[in-house]
């Protein structure tokens, strides 16, 4: 079974946009990791971010607990998310000791500078990551295939078109997204969960089922031909 690494931007990230894929590889006997690249300590209204930073931590280790995923936390400060190749440097050096067949992360269209500053360092760590003879721990490695996920601030051109029917773990999903204080809405009004619950729905009828997360192929990608099973 393929072993697949998701890389967030903040914590809640990952878990909203492929949660229900993350539970159904688990779920099938799969290995999953989760990396975020900040805690999104800056989103609390009144907390401050070193405070929050500890209840983000927490809800991303229960959250990752109810997928049964495993998670990484990465240095970088909420807002501040580097597109630089040291952070490439970093995130290549967990690609080699998570050895991934699938990456799932954010697409680059986004309105959220550290969305899009993930999705370029990731691109370029699984790139990097496969090449000899860089400041890189580990032994080179080769990702098969990159996918981007749907993310609510990431829509400029996104267009769904991998299909992942959720529909035997979406109760699940629900319980692990409403681990996030912040997904409920109550900080900006912002309703996560209905969004992404009501999106489940939406990608489910589209594809004659009740529940789905829909990606897409990273058409850039030299493997785009080559034929990888999402599970
Ligand atoms: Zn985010």
């Amino acid at each position: 079974m393929k072993r697949i690494l998701v890389v967030g931007a903040h914590v809640g990230d990952a878990e909203l946009m492929a949660g229900g894929v993350i539970l159904k590889h688990t779920k099938a006997g799969g290995e999953v990791f989760i990396v975020h690249m900040s805690k999104g300590e800056r989103g609390h209204p009144s907390l401050p971010p070193a405070e929050y930073a500890k209840q983000k931590e927490r809800e991303a280790l229960e959250s990752a607990k109810l997928m049964k995923a495993e998670v990484i936390f990465m240095p970088y400060e909420d807002a501040l998310i580097p597109n630089n190749e040291e952070a490439r440097f970093k995130l290549a050096e967990e690609i080699r000791k998570i050895r991934p067949s699938i990456v799932i992360t954010h697409w680059v269209g986004s309105y959220h500078k550290d969305h899009e500053n993930t999705s370029r360092v990731v691109k370029d760590a699984i790139f990097l990551a496969a090449m000899q003879d860089l400041p890189i721990g580990g032994e080179p490695y080769s990702v098969s295939k990159l996918y981007f996920a749907e993310n609510w601030e990431d829509p400029i051109d996104f267009v769904p078109e991998v299909y992942v029917d959720i529909s035997e773990v979406f109760e699940e999903y629900r319980k692990a997204i409403e681990v996030h204080e912040f997904a409920s809405g109550k900080f900006w009004g912002f309703k996560y969960v209905d969004y992404y619950t009501s999106l489940a729905r939406i990608r489910g009828i589209e594809v004659r089922t009740r529940y789905a997360q829909a990606l897409m192929p990273d058409k850039s990608w030299a493997s785009y031909r080559v034929k990888v099973d999402l599970l």
